[in-house]
């Protein structure tokens, strides 16, 4: 090797890029979670509490502390979330993904147990005052990060009780809603002022409330329930599967009679279908597409099955039949999947001349939510509100959540983070924090799982089957024992940063590493850039990929 290669330190024999250094990557979990949660970081705290100086109650405390930073409805996202981040995780191949959503309920129950609150506002009170539109998850997340940064937030919420689809359609059996509202009031006890029965649009102008506020946030969601367009729809005996679930939770009577017919495919029509068995009614559930498309998650799918729901496949209203006002008997037109539509997905074309008829007390239509823009002049029409990536409308307009587009809780609390972010930051005059430079991501191909022991992964308990029924709003999933979420926390193998292991510390010839006298989460060891010879054992040996050639490359 030449001294002359430019990449060559002066003095030493290996070049430049063949010696290690340390680099954090972006593990795929956090890369697959919409709210970019930092879980190696949280479980971290947890596996490490022992290099850490930390006793058991200290690590769940500061793992608690370092989750909410991002999502302050952890014990809540940690019971509804699809949970995407599990889907990549680096451990599935070798004895199943780590179960990420339940430590997360896990650290969110922990948190309501030991009523730990959320980061106080910065001392320093801002002049500029923050409106919020809404109390969805969307907002609640804006809220939070607005008042955590010194500005006078105020929701206004057009329903009594904060919280949107959360507390106004997601059923008990899933969601307690003392755990919502534990987790709910943290956020107004920061303070947060809270308005509710106003509707803005219809009780006060948006553009009054625009006057008032130096930044006004809309996190109004997806109120409206998109209608089926069938003959009989209108009437007694027709709801949408929104309006029958916020009913329900509102302890308002339903009365939906002996037969009931769900219609729809996603998590609505599987609630609704799930909460009309828990009110004694023979449910039918009519999917246009067969089970392979169905957007609701499987496992719901599943516990609908186990309570007795019937699934039709391939099969959509046609008609909804009525002796005079009453509701009889829904037509139903068998389907069959034709070519791909525009998203690849295949159409659902009738099948000529096969029609039959189902007995129906009730139908509960739940195909699709949109936008309800009463009184808004801004938005004309049903449509959903456009913005830049970060939620920007304007200087002093921004949005997030389901106004934007339908998704799920999570995604609602990162665009409302986001919003927050970008919009102090402009307010500020400085960088917002998701502009700056992120991390790599992790090469999956640089971890070793056979490094780790094999450990099993650490399931929830759920309630016996037999008592789904029969406590209709009793929660079926139940929380990780401490036991089983200090296990599960060391089963997450730390991708792309350094938990401590020693192996490059012990196996260096050159005694590269020296170990930190400070050490911290992800800071255990210095590597001395002048003492490598270049020999790649510590890439080699590095379980977690977080050493790697200068030029970026694993062994
Ligand atoms: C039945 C059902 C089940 C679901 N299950 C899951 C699940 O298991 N997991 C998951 O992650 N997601 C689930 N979701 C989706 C999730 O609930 C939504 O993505 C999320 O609530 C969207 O949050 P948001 O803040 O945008 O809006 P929302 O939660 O809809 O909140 C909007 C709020 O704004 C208020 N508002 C609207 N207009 C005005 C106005 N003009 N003035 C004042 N206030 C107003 C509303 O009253 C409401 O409180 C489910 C949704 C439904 C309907
Ligand atoms: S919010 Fe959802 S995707 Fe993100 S860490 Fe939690 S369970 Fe995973
Ligand atoms: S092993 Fe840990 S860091 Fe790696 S993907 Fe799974 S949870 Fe994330
Ligand atoms: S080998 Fe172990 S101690 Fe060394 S950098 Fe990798 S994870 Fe850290």
């Amino acid at each position: 090797m030449s001294h002359d290669d430019p990449r060559a330190a002066p003095g030493l024999e290996q070049p430049f890029w063949t010696r290690a250094r340390q680099q954090e990557k972006t593990p795929p979990c956090q890369a697959q979670c919409p709210n970019s949660g930092d879980i190696r970081g949280w479980l971290g705290i947890i596996a490490q509490r022992d290099k850490l100086g930390l006793s058991l109650e200290e690590a769940y405390d500061r793992a608690w502390e370092r989750l909410v930073q991002l999502n302050p409805l952890p014990a809540t996202i940690g019971r509804i979330c699809p949970h995407p981040c599990e889907s990549r995780c680096s451990r599935e191949a070798k004895d199943g993904a780590v179960a990420i959503n339940a430590m997360e309920r896990f650290l969110g129950d922990w948190g309501i147990s030991r009523k730990l609150s959320l980061p106080r506002p910065e001392a320093l009170r801002r002049e500029e005052s923050i409106g919020v539109i809404g109390s969805g998850p969307a907002s609640l997340s804006f809220a939070y990060q607005m008042a955590r940064r010194g500005y006078l937030t105020t929701v206004y919420e057009k329903r009594d009780l904060p919280g949107g689809m959360l507390r106004h359609a997601i059923p008990d059996y899933r969601l307690p809603r003392d755990v919502l509202d534990a987790e709910i009031q943290r956020i107004f006890d920061l303070p947060v002022a809270l308005a509710t029965g106003v509707e803005i649009g219809p009780d006060l102008p948006l553009e009054d409330l625009r006057q008032s506020h130096a930044v006004l946030f809309l996190g109004m969601g997806a109120q409206s329930a998109r209608r089926l367009g069938v003959a009989g729809e209108d009437g007694r005996g027709v709801l949408s599967g929104i309006e029958y679930l916020t009913r329900r939770k509102l302890g308002a009577g339903t009365g939906l009679g002996q037969h009931v017919i769900v219609i729809g495919g996603g998590n609505t029509a599987i609630d609704a279908a799930r909460s009309a068995r828990r009110d004694g009614a023979e449910v039918t559930l009519l999917y246009r597409r067969s089970l392979e498309e169905m957007p609701a998650e499987a496992g719901e799918v599943e516990d609908a099955l186990a309570e007795g729901v019937r699934f039709e496949f391939l099969a959509a209203p046609s008609e909804i039949l009525r002796d005079g006002a009453t509701v009889t008997a829904v037509e139903v037109q068998r389907m069959r999947l034709g070519e791909a539509d525009e998203q690849g997905r295949q159409r659902p074309l009738p099948i000529p001349g096969e029609v039959y008829t189902l007995p129906a007390d009730t139908v509960l239509v739940a195909v699709s939510q949109e936008p309800a823009w009463r009184g808004l002049g801004m938005v004309r029409g049903r449509k959903w509100l456009h913005t830049e990536e970060d939620g920007k409308i304007a200087d002093d307009l921004w949005a997030g959540g389901d106004d934007r587009g339908p998704g799920i809780a999570s995604r609602a609390i990162a665009q409302g983070r986001l919003a927050a972010e970008a919009a102090h930051a402009r307010l500020r005059g400085e960088t917002a924090l998701h502009r700056q430079a992120s991390r790599p991501a992790l090469d999956p191909a640089s971890v070793k799982p056979d490094y780790y022991p094999g450990l099993a992964r650490g399931n929830i308990a759920r309630r016996p089957q037999e008592q789904w029924l029969a406590e209709p709003e009793a929660e079926i999933n139940q929380t990780l024992s401490s036991e089983q979420a200090c296990q599960e926390a060391t089963r997450c193998l730390s991708c792309g940063l350094c938990f401590g292991c020693q192996q490059c510390f012990m196996y260096c010839n050159a005694a590269g590493f020296t170990q930190f006298e400070d050490a911290g989460q992800g800071h255990y060891f210095a590597l001395a850039l002048e003492a490598c010879e270049g020999c790649g054992k510590c890439i080699e040996l590095c379980p977690c990929g977080y050493l790697e050639s200068r030029d970026g490359t694993a062994w």
